[in-house]
């Protein structure tokens, strides 16, 4: 029964990035292109600072087998009075977590990527008293999560308001804990990897 089950698991999440791989050419770009998620244990987060057609930054939970994706342009604040834009983007491999480099003129993202928080992440979403699984709540337009990172710390709120088209419009909001300060900036005063220290500048344009 075990061994069955863990087969349905990961066929869905692999159905899960049939989107991402049909946006991608494996043989053209240094992303990932697989990675689900062990069974147990504490589950990640990255935020990637992503230099793409506009400067934005990747909110990235890892949920249901994938990485549950959306796309902040401004990037995510420590202060709890900030509404941040969040644009839901495709599922992508739980492989991506650790993901750096250039990704080819041409590609689809083409730029660069470094990782520029990552962590692990507690859920913290109820209704009625019980928890409701991040991957679902992505579902139902709302998702709670305590994160452990390295330059942020503690609760944020991700709400849906809206569709335009194909895209889902969210709004990122820091809740107020004792990870807020509306005096702490560290997308402009932090920007470097915490997974090599290396700046976006500081990535080749062609390699890792
Ligand atoms: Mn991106």
């Amino acid at each position: 029964m075990a061994g069955r089950s863990e087969k349905t698991r990961k066929s869905t999440s692999e159905h899960r990035l049939d989107q991402y791989r049909g946006m991608r050419r494996a043989e053209r770009t240094p992303e990932p292109m697989s990675g689900a998620s062990p069974r147990g244990g504490k589950r990640h987060f990255v935020i990637q600072k992503h230099s793409a057609t506009a400067l934005h930054y990747d909110f990235r939970l890892e949920a249901g087998g994938v990485l549950k994706s959306w796309a902040v342009p401004k990037g995510p604040s420590t202060d709890p009075r900030d509404k941040r834009l969040a644009i839901r983007t495709e599922d992508h491999p739980v492989d991506y977590l650790g993901f750096e480099g250039a990704i080819p003129s041409g590609e689809y993202g083409a730029g660069k990527v470094i990782v520029w928080d990552t962590g692990t992440y507690l859920n913290l979403a109820e209704e009625e008293g019980r928890r409701v699984p991040v991957a679902k709540g992505v579902g139902q337009g709302h998702v709670k999560v305590w994160l452990e990172g390295e330059k942020l710390r503690g609760g944020y709120a991700l709400t849906r308001t809206g569709r335009e088209g194909a895209r889902e419009r969210w709004i990122l909001i820091k809740l107020s804990d004792e990870g807020a300060d509306a005096r702490r900036n560290p997308v402009s005063t932090e920007p470097a990897s915490v997974r090599s220290g290396r700046t976006l500048d500081d990535i080749p344009e062609d390699g890792s």
